[in-house]
């Protein structure tokens, strides 16, 4: 199964695609996480979007297309969540194009739908593991009070650079100008489905199941 989560920052788009990696052997392609690697790794590339991220704009189209590309090359294990991407109609286009080069299709669009201020408080008291990419609130699950990682025992916290109130108002404003006329892009295809994503994470693990259940039975009927 190839799928999208769609939703605003915060959503709980990379919490959920973890989870599907660990349950069904998918492959998680964040272009999100493409990009900070290629921003800690120094190079050329991560080095001209470093500043654009730090603004919560969003990178030019050209490169992320051309990260995703890329990775479609390489194994697809259960299939590919895109957490992240696209992000643009010119993105979702081109996802098309290169899924349907590739022989694959796209069996659903999962849209996460959350409230503007459970994103604000979400993401400003946001920490993950610099190890294993463990997510952690101050408020709801806090980081360990022995310091280290519940996962992965790590006492590497990790802040985003971006996760400021500053960057999150960009990144809304980008969100909602820029990616959220995909959902009536995918709806009028007839690949969208959408899930609570306010529940706990059980819950959101839940309603995802269902609806990727569902999708499978449709696909295949
Ligand atoms: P994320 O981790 O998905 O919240 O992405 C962090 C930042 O990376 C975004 O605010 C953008 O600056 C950039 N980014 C990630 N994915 C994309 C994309 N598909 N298109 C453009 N910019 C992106």
């Amino acid at each position: 199964m190839n799928i999208i989560l769609l939703g605003p920052p915060g959503a709980g788009k990379g919490t959920q695609a973890r989870h599907l990696v660990e349950t069904r052997d998918m492959i998680q392609l964040s272009t999100g996480d493409m990009l900070r690697e290629a921003k800690e790794s120094g190079t050329e590339m991560g080095k001209r979007v470093a500043e654009v991220m730090a603004r919560g704009d969003l990178v030019t189209d050209e490169i992320v297309i051309g990260l995703i590309r890329e990775k479609l090359e390489g194994d697809k294990k259960g299939g590919f969540i895109f957490d992240g991407f696209p992000r643009t109609l010119a993105q979702a286009d081109a996802l098309g194009e290169l899924l349907a080069e590739k022989g694959e299709t796209l069996h659903a669009v999962v849209e996460m739908r959350v409230d503007d201020d459970a994103l604000v408080q979400r993401i400003t008291a946001r920490s993950t593991c610099g190890n294993c990419g463990e997510v952690y609130n101050d408020i709801t699950k806090p980081w360990p009070a022995d310091g280290k990682c519940v996962k992965c025992g790590s006492t590497d916290v990790k802040r985003r650079a971006d996760d400021t109130e500053e960057a999150l108002r960009q990144r809304l404003m980008e969100y909602y100008k820029k990616t959220s006329p995909l959902i009536g892009y995918y709806y009028a295809k007839g690949d969208l489905r959408t899930v609570d994503g306010l529940g706990t994470i059980d819950e959101v693990q839940s309603e995802i199941a269902a609806a990727l259940d569902k999708a499978s039975s449709s696909a295949g009927a």
